[in-house]
């Protein structure tokens, strides 16, 4: 063991919490200072025994993150509180009842939280995905948990030297793909550009060190290039009596990496390694003119790109962010990007919304924004069914994306992200109207739903009453918003038409005199091979199932009843098609893990014949189905009761015959009918059940049915009909072309 001067590390331990008080300077009230003080002794006590993977004691760690919280993130007190105790809970003997005894509710939601989501990327991916979403769902709650796993994580950063090399990779990676984004939508500048350039240490560390050589090497010439760039500025502020600074603002290490990959292209070759910013002192009502005339007085001296122009103080980023940017021609003949601002907007940027606090009457619009932000993640997250990895695609394009600012034909502006439709922005306004949109006009001129906006566009939706959501919409939306309520309508749509079917049989079976029980249902989803009750109401209304023409059953006292035979005669009738009945069940199918030879029924949507894929299937009446894998219902019933599903495996050949339909075209000709039946008939001893052929043209169309062992048998028998002269192409009857 290593000795340690116990007594040394005390006092470090207290100049490091003297720190981070001077850096609470939201907390300056005598009850601030006691709940900090408090939640500084229980922690330094619970984690008195633990030490960091660099040998330190443990509370440097919590203390750190509290720093952060407070200097970096602009937190309040319950968050330095919360910082202080954030690994309590779960490394230690404290609980969440003691945070609440001690502290209270607040204090306890917030721990819980962070514990919660502690150990999230702990996981294989898909978990990951769905932990990210949980813990996106507990940043609803309260957002401070949230901030405070970002300063956890970036204290974990700045002190990752410690770690072995695979750990390091795993920490960086996630922190590039959820928190860097994270703290970039929380409008944590400085934060997010650290987690970057930390990332890409770790991960990248030769590019690393050598952008960040180079950067040093030329920091001289970029001082002087700024020096001398200023000095008319600084004449002309200093006679307009304008209270300002003059800075370089270099890139980040991550962005200028991500540049020269994107662009392949060497550090040499990046234009834009810096940029100037000229950041004025004036008060919150001066802070537009002032920024304008600062523009003004720049470019009187240098020469602007009209195309680079960007006003985000008349109209702010989502995140927040206010500036305005311009593009001018330096002395050397080097594009310099100039950005101005005021103070508040400044620091608002670099440290994020949290910032907004130290501007009285500005907090309104700030809280109100980020407001709106979770309020749509919470409505994404809540209602969302769909896996979770499909989930944080789109949550990630959204966070990424740039903006686009769209106007409204009242002049009011929304902000959507790059690569919106029409559509997207119908349902930005309200689901009512996304559901109900027709068309729109961008800049007053007639475009399609899918129509690409662009940043300026004004547009005008057109609605109709009689629109309802379609399918192939989300082919096209990039918003969450608008997947989640499009996805969302066609299931509720689909339900409406499904009550519409209920009613109708619910009046057929009155007709005939069965009763509206789920056991006659349920016969009657058998006769017609339809899995859910939903389903079979939905296409009774559809007229995909005429239940008018239902034949072939008995009512015995309410209850209704199929011959089987009958059944598939009905089946016959339904599908306008040549069938004979589904032959028996044999022992030719072995079921489940045993292999045992259990009853089972072929089902008729798929047909499955021996040398197929199959899955047997469980129905509510517990009797077998055997479906083919590629059945159009194999998706749905694979995914959505896998418990129900059996393994089901063809038996040894026995003499069985099975029916299957096949198709075949080609060029009218005579005697190719001849010549086919020949072949089934009288080469391939093929039992022929119908046939028919339907000529157009001098094109055919035929089917016909015919009776095979197995799928070897029958595509055997292919082969044969395609090498008729003549015959086009011939194939067997899939499963999604029956009925
Ligand atoms: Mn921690």
């Amino acid at each position: 063991m290593v000795e340690r001067d116990t007594e040394a590390e005390k006092k470090e331990i207290l100049r490091r919490y003297r720190g981070l008080l001077r850096a609470a300077t939201r907390s300056r009230s005598p009850q601030d200072r006691r709940r900090i003080r408090k939640a500084f002794n229980l922690a330094l006590e619970a984690h008195k025994e633990m030490r960091r993977k660099s040998g330190e004691p443990y509370i440097y760690h919590p203390i750190a993150v509290a720093r952060i919280c407070a200097e970096e993130v602009g937190l309040d007190t319950t968050s330095i509180v919360c910082a202080l105790l954030h690994d309590t809970v779960e490394d230690t003997y404290i609980t969440l009842d003691d945070i609440q005894n001690l502290f209270g509710k607040k204090e306890r939601r917030i721990i819980d939280g962070l514990t919660k989501i502690s150990g999230v990327f702990d996981q294989t991916s898909s978990m990951q995905a769905e932990n990210f979403r949980k813990m996106l769902l507990t940043l609803s709650d309260d957002i401070r948990v949230i901030l405070i796993k970002i300063a956890d994580r970036l204290h974990n950063m700045r002190t990752l030297d410690h770690m072995a090399r695979e750990k390091q990779l795993k920490i960086a990676s996630e922190t590039l793909f959820m928190y860097a984004p994270l703290a970039h939508r929380l409008g944590l500048y400085n934060i997010k550009t650290e987690l970057e350039d930390l990332s890409l240490k770790y991960k990248e560390p030769e590019q690393y060190q050598e952008i960040s050589a180079k950067l040093a090497k030329t920091k001289a010439v970029r001082t002087r290039f700024i020096n001398k760039f200023a000095v008319p500025i600084r004449k002309a502020l200093d006679a307009e009596r304008i209270d300002y600074e003059i800075k370089g603002r270099t890139k980040s290490i991550f962005s200028i990496w991500s540049k020269m990959q994107k662009k392949q292209v060497r550090y040499e070759d990046i234009y834009d390694v810096f940029a100037i910013r000229i950041i004025v002192d004036t008060p919150i009502e001066q802070e537009k003119a002032e920024a304008w005339k600062v523009y003004s007085i720049v470019t009187d001296f240098y020469q602007p790109n009209p195309d680079r122009l960007r006003d985000w103080i008349s109209i702010p980023k989502g995140n927040g962010y206010e500036s305005l940017h311009t593009t001018v021609m330096s002395p050397t003949g080097k594009w310099v990007e100039v950005q101005i601002r005021s103070r508040r907007m400044d620091n608002i940027a670099e440290k994020g919304f949290a910032a907004h606090w130290r501007y009285k009457g500005d907090t309104e619009s700030a809280e109100h924004n980020l407001d709106n932000w979770l309020a749509q993640i919470r409505e994404v997250l809540e209602s969302h069914e769909d896996d979770a990895l499909a989930f944080i695609d789109d949550f990630k394009l959204n966070l990424f994306s740039e903006e686009i600012y769209i106007f409204t034909p009242n002049g009011d502006l929304k902000t959507l992200p790059k690569g919106a439709k029409a559509l997207d922005f119908a349902f930005h306004i309200h689901s009512q109207v996304g559901s109900q949109c027709i068309g729109a006009k961008v800049n007053h001129k007639l475009v399609p739903l899918s129509h690409e906006l662009r940043s300026g566009d004004q547009v005008e939706i057109i609605v109709s009453k009689k629109q309802t959501p379609k399918e192939d919409w989300l082919s096209y939306v990039v918003t969450a918003r608008a997947k989640q309520k499009i996805k969302q309508a066609l299931k509720e749509e689909r339900k409406k038409v499904a009550a519409e079917g209920k009613d109708t049989l619910r009046r057929k079976f009155k007709n005939i005199g069965a009763s509206f029980l789920s056991v006659n249902i349920n016969a009657l989803q058998d006769h017609y091979d339809v899995e859910t009750a939903t389903e079979l109401y939905y296409r009774i209304a559809k007229g995909n199932i005429d239940i008018k023409k239902l034949k072939g059953f008995t009512v015995d006292g309410g209850r209704l009843s199929f011959k089987k035979r009958d059944a598939s005669q009905q089946k016959r009738q339904d599908t306008k098609s040549v069938m004979a009945p589904v032959p028996g069940k044999k022992e030719v199918l072995l079921i489940g893990d045993e292999a045992q030879r259990m009853d089972y029924t072929l089902a008729r949507c798929c047909n499955p014949i021996p040398g197929d894929d199959v899955f047997g299937f469980v129905t509510v009446n517990g009797e077998i189905k055997v479906h083919r894998v590629n059945c159009p219902n194999a998706t749905q019933l694979l995914s959505n009761y896998a418990y129900r599903v059996i393994k089901t495996r063809w038996a040894s050949k026995e003499l069985e015959h099975f029916e299957v339909t096949v198709q075949f075209s080609g060029i009218d000709d005579v005697g190719l009918v001849q010549r086919i039946t020949n072949i089934i008939s009288s080469d391939m001893n093929v039992n022929m059940k119908a046939i028919s052929f339907e000529s157009n043209d001098g094109i055919f169309d035929g089917l016909v049915r015919v009776q095979v062992h197995d799928t070897e048998h029958l595509h055997v028998m292919i082969d044969k009909l395609r090498n008729v002269e003549g015959v086009l192409n011939v194939q067997r009857m899939e499963p999604g072309q029956m009925a």
